[in-house]
This record gives C-alpha cells, structure tokens and sequence, in this order.
C-alpha cells in the first residue's frame, strides 16, 4: 500500500499527521506530503484512518 496527499486539496489540517506521523510530514508550504514509498503493514491501518478522517478527502491510496 502507497499513499499520496494532493496538495490541490489539502488544507494543511493536520489530523493525519497526527493518526499516522510516521508517514504524513508537514512541508515548509503547510501541507501534508507522505512517505513516497509501500507502507510496513503494520501501518497500513494508521494510514487508511488518516484517508477517512481527512477533511478535504485530500489523502488517496495509489
Ligand atoms: S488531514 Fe488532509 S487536509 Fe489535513 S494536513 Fe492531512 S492531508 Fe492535509
């Protein structure tokens, strides 16, 4: 699983940086940005709740 933020959409919120830090970061810009790489499983879960909670729906599994 590999997940991307479209920064046309993200707002900057940062709830998933909070439900998943250790794949959403925070750019200079304010927006979110993930870990361009496949997610450890045991992740995965953390990951999938930031796509639900987001609230621009800006998050996308690719
Ligand atoms: S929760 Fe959504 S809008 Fe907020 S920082 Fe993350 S990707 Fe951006």
């Amino acid at each position: 699983m590999k997940v991307w933020v479209d920064d046309q959409r993200c707002r900057g919120h940062g709830m998933c940086l909070t439900l998943c830090p250790d794949v959403f970061s925070l750019t200079d810009d304010g927006y979110a940005e993930a870990i361009d790489a496949a997610l450890p499983t045991d992740l995965e879960a953390a990951a999938v709740e930031a796509i639900e909670c987001c609230p621009e729906q800006a998050i996308s599994e690719k």
